[in-house]
């Protein structure tokens, strides 16, 4: 499922890591892949309004700066919501192409 955008990575797979990395469970290694992920989903990011947000927490926890608490569970957030929506549109999309 993507956002119609093209991509080789899901936006939702996407999100999904971004989503990992920031909740801090993968290491240092996932970092340069997070930001290659949020390169290539830019556009869809911007769409939810996310990019901003993201771009910032990722460079943070990219460098030595523990990224703000506050912003952190707010992005967190954000991406479980947006992962639910493209996850129900995912999902009627699929049912109408088998039908
Ligand atoms: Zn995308």
């Amino acid at each position: 499922m993507s956002c119609g955008n093209h991509h080789d990575t899901p936006c939702d797979e996407v999100l999904a890591r971004v989503y990992t990395y920031l909740d801090g469970e993968l290491d240092q290694g996932g970092c340069g892949e997070v930001r290659r992920h949020l390169d290539e989903c830019g556009p869809c990011l911007r769409e939810y309004g996310l990019e901003e947000a993201v771009k910032k927490l990722v460079n943070k926890s990219c460098g030595c700066e523990p990224a703000p608490e506050d912003l952190r569970t707010k992005v967190l957030g954000r991406i479980e919501q947006i992962c639910g929506e493209i996850k129900t549109t995912g999902s009627e999309r699929a049912e109408t192409e088998t039908a």
